[in-house]
Order: structure tokens, then sequence, then C-alpha cells
């Protein structure tokens, strides 16, 4: 194969939505390597998990999605090979490469939590995180009239993980319009001590938490889950607890890193195994050919599909600096985080690496939950997604 002139490793948001910004500056010769045949726009699963969505609205086909103009390589990567500038493929392959951007996103880590995919497998648990689980989600939580039901908040690094609270608030205001929230027992299990760690947008949640009656267990994590009792071992500073007879789990695995990363040399010298990048530029520590983004890459701020508009931008004007001699741009962390505190009102917190608020648009404040803002997240923006985002306008 001749050597593309950028080689992206991923075909997600952060994969595509580059790969067509590039394609769009003039960039000649982009090269996606994915093997996946859908596309999915993940922030509609919790939709999904909510009542509101089907798996068609948020699913396209990769044949779809790659812009024109881009060489898709349907593959793996196996390994990288830095010192080479090769990439070796799951099929065998080594395609060379001048600049590569790595964005494969993050494995599910079933082992972290022993038991959790049998309980996936016995029916009573699901997530919005997990696609193939995800239709049976609101039938599951909608079936309940009494008993106990757990959710649970991913630990770093995890894809948008306070996003997973958007089922509870959506189930927990349906529940109680039909009169069950009282017969029900509900509990979140959150990593950290709030579920943002944004003062304004915690004490928005810790409202909702209070209203609904939802009990907190506050820096904890399910330790394993016991799939034939219903239970879920959890772990946090004040001991050890099982939650028995649990009806349903929203238990959202553990995730890390694919692991050719670290085993490539390219990763953070920790566990979850993320690129090791320089978060500003997003260009790799010790091989500057290698450039990362989106999920998979230590930006040091909350992984999300909003946080990739930025990275996008900051990471295809540094591409052309690096080649043309110029100064690199800086990515400030911006993120955001979506949640619906009712089933249609939503509270939108946006805010730098220093968790510094930055909405976007001037004069309406995005964490005062409104409908206008979840007819955006619903609607608006799965449109610019496919229509702006994908091809490189945004
Ligand atoms: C349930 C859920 C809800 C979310 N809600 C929101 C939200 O409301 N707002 C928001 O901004 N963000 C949200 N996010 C986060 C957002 O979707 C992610 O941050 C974004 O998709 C990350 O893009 P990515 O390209 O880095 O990773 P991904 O989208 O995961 O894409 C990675 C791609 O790499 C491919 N790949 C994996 N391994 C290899 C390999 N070895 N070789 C080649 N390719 C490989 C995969 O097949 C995949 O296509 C949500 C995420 C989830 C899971």
């Amino acid at each position: 194969m001749q050597r593309p002139e950028v080689l992206i490793v991923g075909g997600g948001n952060a994969g595509i939505s580059l790969a067509a910004k590039l394609l769009r500056d003039g960039v000649p010769d982009v090269t996606v390597l994915a093997p996946q045949p859908v596309h999915r726009y993940k922030p509609l699963l919790n939709y999904v998990g909510g009542g509101e969505a089907t798996m068609a609205d948020l699913e396209r086909l990769m044949s779809d999605v790659v812009p024109d103009g881009c060489t898709w390589i349907r593959d793996a990567v196996d390994s990288v090979d830095p010192a080479a500038s090769t990439v070796h493929t799951r099929r065998g392959r080594t395609l060379p490469y001048t600049t590569l951007v790595l964005c494969p996103g993050l494995d599910e880590d079933w082992a972290a939590t022993p038991g959790l995919q049998e309980a996936y497998a016995d029916g009573w648990a699901a997530s919005t995180y997990v696609p193939g689980s995800t239709p049976r989600v609101w039938p599951l939580l909608t079936s309940l009239r009494a008993g106990s039901v757990v959710f649970t908040v991913p630990p770093e690094p995890a894809s948008c993980g306070p996003t997973a609270l958007k089922p509870l608030f959506m189930a927990c205001d349906h529940w109680r319009r039909t009169g069950v929230l009282s017969a029900l027992d509900v509990t979140v299990v959150l990593p950290d001590a709030t579920a943002v760690g944004v003062p304004r947008a915690d004490e928005v949640l810790e409202r909702a938490f209070a209203d609904y009656g939802v009990r907190v267990l506050r820096e904890a994590r399910v330790e394993r889950v016991d799939a034939d009792l219903h239970a879920l071992t959890v772990t946090s500073p004040s001991g050890r607890q099982v939650l028995e007879d649990v009806a349903v789990a929203h238990a959202v695995p553990r995730y890390r890193a694919p692991r050719w990363i670290a085993d490539s040399g390219l990763a953070v010298d920790d566990d979850p195994g993320l690129v090791d990048v320089d978060p500003g530029t997003l260009r790799h520590r010790r091989y500057p050919a290698i450039w990362g983004l989106g999920d998979a890459a230590a930006v040091a701020t909350r992984p999300s599909g909003g946080a990739l508009r930025k990275q996008v931008a900051v990471l295809s004007a540094n591409l052309a600096a690096a080649r043309d001699g110029g100064d690199l741009q800086r990515y400030d962390g911006y993120t955001v985080v979506p949640i619906t505190v009712t089933r249609r009102k939503l509270m939108l917190a946006e805010f730098d690496r220093d968790g510094r608020l930055t909405p976007s648009v001037p004069l309406v404040d995005p964490i005062r939950p409104r409908r206008a803002t979840w007819w955006a997240d619903r609607y608006g923006l799965p449109q610019v997604y496919w229509r702006r985002i994908l091809r490189g306008r945004v």
C-alpha cells in the first residue's frame, strides 16, 4: 500500500469528523482504518433507554458516513511500530504512515466487574452503554411495579459517564407519573463524591436525587455481581455493602483503552492505557508523527462528543502547522455533560479542564433544566451531527 498522508485509526465520532475536516481543509490523502460496519450516534442511546428514540434513529452504515474522497480500510489495528512508522492489522496487513492519528475509543472491561456479564445474559441487567442491551432498558424499567432498582455511573475512563443518569431520571419521572415511584427503592452508585464535579451542575442533580427519593452511594464501585442472587456488592469509603434482591440493574461496565496501545508503547504509564498525548496539542509526547483524540486519548478532561468538536478543530490546525512549520494550537479541555432531570427537561453543563463554565450560547444559562435544551439535545444535535459534524463543517 502507498503511504497515506494521514492514517486515522477508528471510525467513530472522532475519526470520521476528523477525516471530513482534513479533506475539507485540502489534505489530499486521508485513510480511515475501522472494522465496524455500523456507525452510531451514541448520545441517542440514552434516549432509547428513556423510551424516546429507537436504535434506527442512531445507526447509519459506515459506508454512508465515510466522507467522499476518504479511503476506508475495513480492518482493525493489532499493533503499532512507531520506530518503523507502520501499523499492523488483525488481517495481517502492514500499513505505513506519515502521520498517524489514534482514536479507537474505549473497550468494555467486563473482567473488572466479575458476574456483570452473567447478569446481562440473565436479563435483569442492561444499560444504554452496551448497545446490544439498550433496547431492553426502557421495557425493563417500565415493567417494574415495586422492589429495588440500581443505577451506576461508570468511573473514568468512561464515555461521558454522568450521562448514565439520563435513564435514571427519565425512569423516575415516568414512575412518579404512573404512581409507582413510592413503591420502588432506587439507588445510584456514583464513582465520585458528586455526579459531575462542577458545583452548579451538582446542585441541580442533588436536588433531583432528593426530589425523587434516590439513595446515593458516593465514591463507590460495583465490585462484583452475583447474577443468580440478583445481588451487587458495592465498595465505598464507608465499607462494603451488598445490595440484595435487585429487580433491575442499569449497571454500566468499566472501561479501559484498547490494550494494543500500551503493548505498542504508546500509553500513559498507568492502568487504563490511554494514548500518551500532550493534552493541549494532542500530539504524542514521544512520537511526533503520532496524535490522539477522543475517548482513548489522555486529554485530562471528561471525554464527550461535544469535546470532540474542539479537539478536531485543534488537531486539524496542528497537523497543518506541523507540516508547514507554524505554531501549534492548544485544546483547553472543553467538554459537555447533558443530563435529563425529567423525561423532557435537560440540564447542560459545559466546562473546561479547570471546571470553569464555558457556555456556547451567550446569555442563556444551560444548567437550568429546560424543555428547549431537551429538544435541542434529542432532535437538534443529531441533525447537526449527521449533516455538519461528520461532514467536517463544524
Ligand atoms: C451511552 C452514551 C451516551 C453518550 N452521551 C453523550 C452526550 O449526550 N453528549 C456527548 O457529547 N457525548 C456523549 N457520549 C460520548 C460520545 O459518544 C463519545 O465521547 C464519542 O463517541 C467518542 O468518540 P471516539 O471516536 O473517540 O470513540 P468511538 O465513538 O467509541 O469510536 C471508536 C471507533 O474506533 C473503532 N476501533 C476500535 N478498536 C479499533 C482498532 N483496533 N482498529 C481500528 N478501529 C478500532 C471502533 O470500532 C469505533 O468505531 C456518550 C457516550 C455513550 C456511550
